[in-house]
């Protein structure tokens, strides 16, 4: 549906076709899969106890520490099956969107899709949202 009505000389990027959102799609289904399947595995760390670690006083600041890791390696995915979720349902229900930044509606690349395939917003519009001055940290992915 979305046209652009000014074209770029520069970073231009042609929109998705058909077999390339299945593809995308495949990719979305397969992170969501990997995601659901290893989710629960970090969950209980609490089911160490003394015998698994041998009785070592040592460890158990260790422990907690990795369950520390766990959690918070936990909410990262969380946030990422939403993601995943809403990237899926715009496949599913207009497709034509999927890809598109949602505040430039410019095409995504797929260099960036390809890593992320539920991104929402192009390296621009991400990279201006996230002001440095506000103190959030920077991913590697959003420079794709
Ligand atoms: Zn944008």
């Amino acid at each position: 549906m979305r046209r652009r009505f000014e074209e770029r000389a520069e970073e231009h990027e042609e929109e998705l076709d058909d077999e390339e959102r299945r593809r995308f799609r495949a990719l979305l289904v397969q992170l969501l899969d990997e995601i659901r399947a290893g989710g629960d595995v970090e969950l209980a760390p609490n089911r160490v106890d003394a015998t698994d670690i041998g009785g070592d006083e040592d460890s158990q600041p260790l422990n907690e520490m990795s369950q520390a890791i766990a959690s918070s390696r936990n909410r990262a995915r969380t946030g990422s099956v939403h993601e995943i979720e809403a990237a899926l349902r715009k496949l599913r229900e207009t497709p034509e969107d999927y890809g598109l930044c949602e505040r430039c509606e410019e095409q995504i690349r797929r260099r960036r899709l390809e890593l992320i395939p539920y991104a929402r917003l192009c390296v621009r519009c991400q990279s201006s949202r996230e002001d440095p001055r506000g103190g959030t940290r920077k991913k590697l992915t959003d420079y794709v």
